[in-house]
């Protein structure tokens, strides 16, 4: 049976700056898509296609910390650099994602990369969080620096398009992520007039971002930046491409576990966010300039 789609979600009206370097728009978490609702997901910040001016100071956000889930950063066009109170840096180049586990509390700072900062030009972005298990929440900080080259790759024939498997698995291909619970990240990138077909469980939350382009998913058409949301009954989503299309596929298995948030902190309890904010501003993430 096919998934059946709850609602379609346009656009979100205006953008907002994120620092200075990222003109995102916000489509989780909001009244359309609550952070229950798309559990294990808790935001979803896409800086649609823009371009930025040349500039010798680099544009993004200053130090600023993360704790209780974990941060997905999805490059499409143009590349963001960053550091972190571990002593951790690197580049996101295009088609690179890092996935940064923010686990019991790092500081760091996210912004453009130098030689792309002086260029200017095309920046395409997604920025995701995942929230983790109560279990996992005070795991140690760490990285994954998937490059393009890593992804598990569904190629289809005659050069019709590819999905791109970041976390979870399409149609038996693993992708390189470690998570920790069952999520699904899938980069679909399709032809005009391609299509492909999945099953995901009918219990994962699930939502398609359609990044650039248009398709007809379960039959209902998708415009560019439309965000569908599937509901919980069947297992089945077919797309087909109306142009050449990009698509970015969320699914998780929800952690039904209470989500208390203030800002970048995210646990199970309000004692616990008042915990995160004291050990914060006590110094307990480290030290980042
Ligand atoms: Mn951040």
């Amino acid at each position: 049976m096919n998934k059946i789609i709850e609602k379609i979600i346009p656009q979100p009206a205006a953008p907002g700056m994120v620092g200075d370097g990222f003109r995102v728009y916000n489509y989780i978490p909001g009244a359309n898509v609550p952070q229950q609702r798309i559990s294990p997901f808790l935001l979803l910040d896409f800086n649609a296609e823009v371009d930025f001016p040349p500039s010798e100071h680099l544009r993004g956000v200053d130090v600023h910390p993360h704790k209780g889930f974990e941060t997905v950063t999805i490059s499409y066009k143009g590349s963001v650099a960053h550091h972190d109170s571990a002593g951790n840096s690197g580049i996101i180049n295009p088609g690179d994602v890092q996935w940064m586990t923010a686990g019991a509390g790092i500081l760091h700072k996210e912004y453009h990369e130098k030689e792309y900062s002086k260029k200017g030009g095309t920046f395409e972005m997604v920025q995701l969080w995942v929230n983790l298990p109560k279990k996992h929440k005070q795991t140690q900080p760490h990285y994954q620096a998937i490059t393009k080259n890593q992804m598990g790759k569904l190629e289809l024939p005659e050069n019709q398009g590819v999905v791109n498997v970041i976390a979870g698995a399409y149609n038996g291909i693993s992708g390189p992520a470690q998570t920790y619970s069952p999520v699904n990240v899938f980069d679909i990138k399709l032809k005009k007039g391609a299509s492909t077909h999945t099953t995901l469980p009918a219990g994962y939350n699930t939502a398609i971002l359609v990044i650039n382009g248009s398709a007809n998913i379960n039959g209902q058409k998708a415009a560019e930046h439309n965000f569908v949301l599937f509901s919980n009954e069947g297992e089945e989503i077919d797309i087909k491409a109306n142009e050449d299309t990009v698509l970015l596929l969320l699914s998780g298995e929800p952690l039904n576990e209470p989500i208390v948030s203030y800002g970048p902190f995210v646990m199970n309890t309000q004692e616990e966010i008042v915990q995160a904010i004291r050990d914060f501003q006590s110094g307990k993430y480290g030290v980042l300039d």
